[in-house]
Parts: structure tokens; sequence; C-alpha cells
């Protein structure tokens, strides 16, 4: 048992702004030993995502007490007696589905959410079962099999990927789940070919990630879409080829054959469903409230043979695709470093999303320890 500093989130649904409200209270945890099949990371980066705010907020309801953050990475200080493939003191990236390897799902050729490590997500507990984390002998639950808004945390072998310490920490934690969703749905589930235009509405830090892995890929045009003027202006500052609002791309007419929604809205589903050319696919990143609905036409599916596909985690295998994308990011195509706008301590978390809700920060980066 080790007591660690920790960001819990005991009640969801608390309304903003966060700065007056303060859902998240840093407090001392007790953290478990890792299980056979576990490992215990210092945490050194933990990036603020979109979804660590639908939980506060309610839009993705998860079991509280709960120990928030997703995206991270961090250094292996102690692995459980079946891991025998991590040394202690390397740099892992915390990704935040993990697989299990031998359901159906794992097994597929089709990248597929692994059915156990939904499941484990879903109760707010590790892959192996259970929470390794309590407060006065009660449990608090994991966040995505991660927990990262704290000085350590214990997480499934199966959660992380290794990467070498050429990857900077704050640079590795964006690969777990911006760049790993945005850039996947690109890669993954859009696939660009030379010659296409590629456009990608709203701009998080998934759909940035998604504009810069889609400038990655060669003779390929990149627009980029969003209703807040300052995503615009940074999204021309990171080298999207044009930028503009959902009204005027609409009233422009613009077509394309790939895009992506990545604003986890349904009127960001309607206006890329409106920006799809005939033959083009549509796909949706983002993570809506489960009540959300659209309305669209099946006939102008049929018709202009296109396709409409969501894309969890990218659709990625993350043993399979962060090494891929940290090539290109050592090879200069992929600058995600772009994305952090910011560094914060677990203290300042609250003030945080409320910058992140008024979609004035793309990456506030925690650095916990
Ligand atoms: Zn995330
Ligand atoms: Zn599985």
């Amino acid at each position: 048992m080790t007591t660690i500093k920790g960001a819990v989130l005991d009640a969801i649904g608390t309304a903003g702004p966060y700065a007056a409200s303060r859902p998240l209270h840093v407090v001392e945890l007790d953290l478990a030993a890792p299980g056979p099949t576990e490992i215990l990371v210092r945490v050194e980066a933990a990036g603020l995502c979109h979804s660590d705010l639908s939980v506060v907020d309610g839009n993705r309801p998860r079991p509280v007490p709960m120990l928030l953050g997703h995206e991270a990475a961090g250094i292996v200080e102690r692995v459980g007696a079946n891991v025998h493939d991590l040394d202690v003191g390397r740099r892992v990236v915390m990704t935040f589905l993990p697989r299990c390897g031998t359901c159906g799902a794992c097994a597929s050729d089709v990248p597929t959410p692994c059915e156990p490590g939904s499941a484990a997500n879903g109760a707010g507990e590790l892959l192996a079962g259970g929470t390794r984390l309590s407060r006065a002998g009660h449990a608090v639950r994991h966040h995505l099999g991660v927990s990262a808004f704290a000085t350590h945390a214990v997480v499934d072998r199966r959660s992380v990927v290794p990467v070498d310490h050429d990857v900077p920490a704050e640079v590795a934690a964006l690969f777990g789940c911006a760049v790993l969703t945005g850039g996947g749905a690109v890669i993954n589930s859009g696939r660009p070919r030379a010659g296409d235009r590629v456009v990608v509405v709203g701009l998080g830090g998934v759909g940035m990630a998604a504009v810069l892995t889609a400038l990655s890929v060669a003779d390929v045009e990149v627009i980029a879409v969003d209703t807040v003027p300052d995503k615009i202006a940074s999204a021309t500052a990171l080298g999207a080829h044009r930028a503009m609002s959902p009204d005027r791309a609409l009233a422009d007419g613009l077509k394309a054959r790939v895009v992506i929604e990545a604003a986890g809205h349904p009127s960001a589903l309607d206006t890329a469903l409106a920006l799809t050319a005939p033959g083009g696919i549509t796909v949706t990143v983002g993570l809506p409230h489960p009540d959300a609905r659209v309305i669209m036409s099946p006939l102008e599916l049929v018709a202009q043979g296109r396709s409409l596909v969501g894309s969890y985690l990218g659709s990625a295998v993350p043993d399979r695709d962060i090494p891929v994308f940290i090539e290109l990011w050592r090879r200069g195509r992929l600058p995600v470093e772009h994305l952090v706008s910011g560094h914060i301590g677990l203290g300042d978390l609250n003030e945080a999303m409320d910058e992140l809700a008024a979609g004035r920060s793309l990456r506030q980066i925690v650095t916990p320890c």
C-alpha cells in the first residue's frame, strides 16, 4: 500500500463555473500494490481531455467517487509477478481502453472495443477486476483503467505501451488519447488518399490531432471547421490549409471525401454529414450524451454511395499504432507538442476545466509530482 495524492470526483452533474463549484478535490488516497498483471507507474504528465469534463458534467455518467485522468505517461516503478516484458524505469504511455487480447473483439481483424476492457471501464475497475484505490477504507473508482490525475497509478500491463526516453513525457501522454483517437480516426477509419480533401469538424484536442495527422498524409487538402473563432485561428497556425465556421462551410457548399466529426455533439455530426461528398466517408469519433440523436437521410447514403462509421479510440490497436505515430513525430511530420496549451498542477484542475469548457485551451498538461 502506498499513500498518493490525486484529484477525486465525488458527484457527477456539477454545473460550472468549476472554479466556484470545485467538483474535483485533491486528497490523499491509498493505492494497493499492483496485482500479478499490473504495474505501478509514477505519473509524469497527464492531459486534461474533454472526456474528463464529460464525467464531471454528467454527459458520460460513471460511478463515483472516481479519480479522473486517462491521457498520461509515466515511469514504471514496480511490476506484478506475471509482467515479464516491461522493466522498472521504462517510460509508458497509458491508453484508455485495455485490450485483454483473447476476447472476440480483440481477436477480430477489425479493431473493436475489447469486451472485458469496456466492461471494466464502465464499472470503474481495472481489467483484472476491482479497484486498487481507496480513501479512508472506501473504494475509489478508476477512470478508464488509468486515473492519472495523481502522483502514482496502478494500471494493467495491457493498458500501457512502452516508449523510448527520447519521447518527452508530455508528448508521450498525448499519444494515449488525443493522437490515438484523432489520428486513428484519420489513418484507420477515414484513410485519405493522395488528392483527397479531409474536413475535420470540432477542433478540441482530438480534432486538432486529426488535423495534424491529416496534414502528415502527402498531397491531402485539410480544412478545419469549428464554431469558435480562436480555434479557427489555432487550426490555421497549426498548418490547416483552410479553417472556417460550419455556417461558412455549408454556405460555400464545401464537400470532402473524408469528414471527421470530433465535437461529440449531434449538430457537429449534422454538419459533417452535410459536408461529405458522394462516395465519401463520415467518421464520427466524438462522444455525445447517450440520449443524443441525429436525423439523417438513409436515401442520401444509398444513392450517393456514402458511408458513416463510428471510431472509438480511433479504431486503433495501441501497440501497433502508437509506434507509427511516434515515428511520424520523430521525423517532424506530426508536431503534437503544438497541442499543449498550458501546464498546471493537480490543484488547478477545476480552473482548467473552465478553460476547456469555454474552448480556450487544447491540452493543459498536469504535472502531478
Ligand atoms: Zn481523452
Ligand atoms: Zn479483449
